[in-house]
């Protein structure tokens, strides 16, 4: 007989875990509940980890995060999308924004119309019909649910921030909801000899701490769902090779952009994450192509500030567990896989998963029925980021080095072959309703990459010339009128941000 889940073990203390705690200590509670959460400070976190994606919000305002506090708490910015330099070809630059090209008509997405008018003569980028790009090069930023006009685009956002204070501000507040912290090195775990359920972790002091469901955010060493249950891993470096970073932080030289740089090298490519006090920065490179030193000093001399702590190098392997559930333990975080951080996804990944485990929370029993099912689309999730991920290398002109020969040559997903027809003969992505990269992304990023499509939906014919221009004149002086009341992004962030 299975134990009534009653206690709740977190494992691993970084960003992954005290979410978690957060999460769970506001709606599962910790009355009904024991929540504890082991953690280690002698191996400490990943420690890097910057840029989020929209979708964080709707974590935070579960967990009931006050937007300014968490924003004073973390040093964090706001994040409008992520500009691509040098991705298609050297000296090229494209935006990948948060929000959407113009407005859909006829139940087909905006750009079809586009591509019909461009096709006809038309001279206005699309880029102008999206408020996020024209707000980021202009270095403006406003909440638009702080001005009640619903005539005009809205603005979507996400954050730019320092992820060890993120989860230092949410252990703060799981620790006020009632989580447990406990200090310590988990060095040997007991399961039940029959059931083969984890029914302990031993800490190095010799203390055992029982437990009923353990959720193992221990990073990248899946201390429970690999080193105890061996779950397996799909290994996805031959199709994204990159497979170390080298991060440094720099002093700012200026007001924070709205927006996270991402800049391909000769065998990878370089983030730049404004923060409100410094500037992230890290070269994500494959070791097969550049040497540690090599990628190393390229960072070191691409830096705009003054580097503010030593580089630090991180190794991993592209992929996801086999298995995220098995028996009582579910791991989130790098415990159950890594993507490379191209479209600041893992911290996303985390929140999928606390969702997905509330979801199916187990109540007396843990029901197979729902192990294989969060397996399932837990898979799914990584799956298509992963997709997403390798149609920036693969869709390149870049030739001018052996790791762009080999990413624009290389074999791909066939999921992601008919994605790239289809695109290429009538400007569609095939996107399944839930996945996260939704068509307006799939169109920045494989257009700015240089696929044009030659041909367009055909309900986009289904209005007249005049119609469309007319259109596209509304829609293009809504998004100035938006511009024209915007403030900078420092001037906004100051006055945001300022204390109670
Ligand atoms: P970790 O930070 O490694 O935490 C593991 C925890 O487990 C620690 O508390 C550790 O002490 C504990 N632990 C481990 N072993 C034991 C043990 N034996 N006993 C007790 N405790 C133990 N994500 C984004 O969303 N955006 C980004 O821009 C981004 N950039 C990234 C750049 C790089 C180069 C890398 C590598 C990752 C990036 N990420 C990014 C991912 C992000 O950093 C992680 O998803 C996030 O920090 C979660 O990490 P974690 O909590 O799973 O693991």
């Amino acid at each position: 007989m299975q134990k009534k889940i009653r206690k709740i073990v977190i494992v691993g203390g970084g960003t992954a875990g005290w979410m978690v705690a957060a999460a769970l200590a506001k709606t599962l509670g910790t009355h009904h509940h024991d929540i504890v959460l082991i953690e280690s400070e002698m191996i400490g976190t990943v420690g890097v980890g910057e840029a989020t994606i929209p979708q964080i919000a709707l974590y935070n305002s579960v967990v009931g995060l006050d937007e300014a506090e968490m924003m004073r708490e973390t040093n964090a910015t706001f994040k409008l999308g992520i500009e691509f330099r040098d991705w298609r070809k050297l000296d090229h630059s494209y935006f990948h924004p948060f929000g959407f090209y113009g407005v859909d008509m006829g139940g087909i997405s905006f750009s079809h119309y586009w591509l019909r008018w461009k096709k006809a003569g038309g001279n206005l980028d699309y880029t102008k019909f999206n408020v996020e790009t024209e707000a980021a090069r202009d270095e403006k930023f406003l909440r638009t649910n702080d001005d009640n006009n619903i005539y005009m685009p809205s603005v979507n956002y996400a954050y730019q921030f320092d992820a060890s204070l993120y989860a230092k501000y949410l252990r703060m507040i799981s620790e006020k909801r009632g989580v447990r912290r406990i200090e310590g090195k988990i060095v040997d775990s007991a399961q039940n000899a029959e059931s083969g359920f984890i029914e302990s972790v031993k800490l190095e002091n010799g203390q055992s701490v029982t437990g009923d469901f353990f959720i193992d955010c221990s990073g990248f060493r899946g201390l429970l769902i690999e080193q105890v249950y061996k779950a397996g891993y799909h290994d996805w470096s031959s199709m994204l090779p990159v497979n170390k970073a080298v991060a440094v932080p720099c002093a700012k030289n200026g007001p924070p952009l709205p927006y996270t740089r991402s800049t391909a090298r000769e065998a990878g490519w370089q983030w730049r994450i404004p923060l409100q006090h410094r500037t992230g920065n890290g070269y994500v490179f494959s070791g097969e192509f550049i040497s540690e030193d090599e990628a190393t000093a390229r960072l070191m001399n691409s830096l705009d500030g003054e580097p503010l702590a030593d580089p630090k190098v991180l190794k991993f392997t592209t992929g996801v567990r086999k298995k995220s559930w098995i028996k009582n333990v579910v791991s989130v975080g790098l415990s159950n896989g890594f993507l490379e951080p191209l479209e600041s996804t893992s911290i996303h990944l985390i929140q999928v998963a606390i969702a997905k485990i509330l979801a199916m929370f187990p109540g007396d029993q843990i029901q197979t029925g729902l192990v294989d099912q969060y397996n399932e689309e837990m898979h799914w999730e990584y799956d298509h980021v992963k997709d997403f991920l390798i149609a920036h290398y693969h869709v390149t002109e870049r030739d001018d080095t052996p790791f762009w020969n080999y990413v624009r040559t290389m074999e791909i997903p066939d999921e992601l072959k008919r994605r790239l027809e289809t695109f290429r003969n009538r400007g569609e992505t095939l996107c399944h309703k839930s996945e996260l990269f939704k068509e307006v992304s799939w169109f920045a990023v494989l257009y700015g990459q240089g696929l044009e499509p030659t041909g367009y939906h055909p309900v986009a014919n289904s209005i007249s010339e005049d119609d469309l221009k007319l259109r596209l004149a509304k829609i293009r002086s809504g998004i100035q009128d938006r511009l024209n009341g915007m403030p900078s992004h420092q001037e906004f962030i100051d006055r945001y941000c300022a204390a109670n």
